[in-house]
């Protein structure tokens, strides 16, 4: 069960977003919003649109038609400072993408220098104290390949919230992990629902989905089918299509 506060204040709205690549037209007209403090998880078959929903939020991906708001600024407004936004939402996806010549430690005060302006003092702290929340204080000093998948994307997860992030974007964050290795990067995920972070989390992982989301979408075909609680979306799922789908990966 969900323990963590959800409250009624919106931090995204979604209104009929629409995104084509040429003629393929791969979102058809998503429209939700989300909490704050909110988990939102989103399943669905392969490609159908998880992952360019999610770079729509912060136009990784340039929605074709359709509204964003992101804490009351229209990220899809033309006039709108993307980077500033973009500075508040972190971004963990499946491959790490850590910087291979920096040590764990600047990693995760490299864009507080640079974006935020912290000084180093400073960007070291939050640094330590969130890689201490992801239990790899003592990697400080590592290169990142000098560490398992599962370390990495922890250090990524660390280096996300340094940025103090008023919300987190998950891509299948563990989707490239060691079976083994994955546990430990979804307990991180776990203790940030815990604490209130709001997440939005594309996942194939469904017992984390049922057991940690305030709410699962299901996506097919560039739709959302189906949205709501995880006993209602993976539980007794009302369509067909999401049944066929949780037949196939449960
Ligand atoms: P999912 O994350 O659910 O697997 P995606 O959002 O990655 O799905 O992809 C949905 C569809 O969009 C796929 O058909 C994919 O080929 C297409 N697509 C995604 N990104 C691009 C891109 N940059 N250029 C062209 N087509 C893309
Ligand atoms: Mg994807």
């Amino acid at each position: 069960m969900a323990t963590h506060q959800v409250s009624r204040e919106v931090v995204i709205t979604v209104d009929d977003l629409k995104k084509a690549f040429g003629q393929n037209e791969v979102l058809k007209g998503i429209t939700t919003s989300i909490h704050r403090g909110e988990v939102v998880c989103v399943i669905g078959p392969s490609g159908s649109g998880k992952s360019t929903f999610l770079r729509c939020l912060n136009l990784l991906e340039q929605p074709t038609s359709g509204k964003v708001v992101v804490d009351g600024v229209e990220v899809t407004d033309p006039d709108c400072d993307i980077d500033k936004v973009r500075a508040d939402m972190g971004m963990v996806f499946q491959q790490f993408n850590l910087f291979p010549h920096l040590s764990v430690l600047d990693n995760c005060t490299i864009a507080q220098v640079t974006v935020r302006k912290s000084n180093k003092a400073e960007a070291e702290k939050r640094a330590r104290s969130n890689l201490e929340r992801v239990g790899l204080l003592d990697k400080e000093a590592a290169f990142p390949g000098q560490l398992s998948g599962g370390q990495q994307q922890r250090v990524a997860i660390a280096r996300a919230l340094s940025m103090e992030p008023k919300l987190m974007l998950f891509d299948e964050p563990t989707s490239a992990l060691d079976p083994e290795l994955v546990g430990d990067v979804l307990s991180v995920m776990r203790k940030l629902a815990s604490e209130g972070m709001t997440m939005f989390v594309v996942t194939h992982e469904m017992a984390f989905a049922r057991d940690v989301a305030d709410r699962v979408i299901f996506m097919d075909g560039g739709y959302i089918v189906e949205e709501g609680h995880p006993d209602e979306v993976i539980g007794n799922p009302q369509h067909q299509r999401t049944r066929a789908f949780l037949d196939r990966v449960l």
